[in-house]
């Protein structure tokens, strides 16, 4: 089975898949987080919708076919386990596009609204 692209040592089944597929929710912000990436690796743009925040929420989701994501970092976070309803999430997203290696430095906000947690913005 193939790897996961957050790089859990999991399998993607077992690990981000679960998600995707809807046969869980990711308990914590960074677990979502997490999926996210995984997302956006594998193109599952209605996972991306679904996840993001109705306030933030973009009608429609087009991702770049050149983007390749290589490798993520969890640089920090705040709150976002399960006894919180707000987190942070800072990462760094490795990805080359057009041959040209480039990474994302971002610090998500992520709010926990009937138990799923919601990607809002960035920082
Ligand atoms: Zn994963």
């Amino acid at each position: 089975m193939p790897a996961c692209p957050c790089q859990s040592g999991e399998s993607y089944d077992d690990c981000c898949g679960r998600f995707h597929r809807g046969d869980a929710a990711a308990p914590t912000a960074e677990r979502l987080m997490r999926s996210r990436y995984s997302a956006y690796s594998v193109g599952d743009t209605a996972y991306l919708l679904k996840t993001w925040h109705r306030s933030t929420r973009p009608p429609v989701l087009e991702l770049d076919p050149e983007v390749r994501w290589c490798r993520l970092d969890i640089v920090a976070h705040t709150g976002g386990s399960m006894l919180d309803t707000r987190g942070t999430v800072e990462f760094r997203a490795h990805y080359r596009s057009g041959g040209i290696a480039d990474q994302q430095h971002e610090n998500s906000s992520f709010v926990r609204e009937n138990g799923s947690w919601l990607y809002v913005n960035a920082a």
